[in-house]
C-alpha cells in the first residue's frame, strides 16, 4: 500500500464493519479484535477492538504507529 493510497483515506468516507477473528486487537487492548475499519469498500485497517475502530472511523489515525501494508 502506497501513501497515495492513505492520502486518499482522507478523501473517502472511513466506515466499520464487525469482522469474525479470534485475533486479538493489536492496539493494546489486550481484547478481541471485532472490527475492520474500511475506506472505499476496501479493507484499510488490520481486525481491531471497537473503540479503536470507532476511533479510526473518527480520525483516520490508528492506536499505534503500526498499519497494514
Ligand atoms: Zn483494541
Amino acid at each position: 500500500m502506497s501513501w497515495g493510497q492513505w492520502a486518499n483515506i482522507a478523501v473517502h468516507q472511513r466506515y466499520m464493519q464487525p469482522v469474525k477473528t479470534r485475533r486479538r486487537c493489536w492496539c493494546g487492548c489486550k481484547t478481541r479484535a471485532t472490527h475492520t475499519g474500511f475506506a472505499n469498500g476496501l479493507a484499510m485497517t488490520a481486525p481491531m477492538c471497537e473503540l479503536a475502530a470507532r476511533r479510526w472511523v473518527k480520525t483516520g489515525d490508528v492506536p499505534t504507529k503500526r498499519r497494514v501494508g
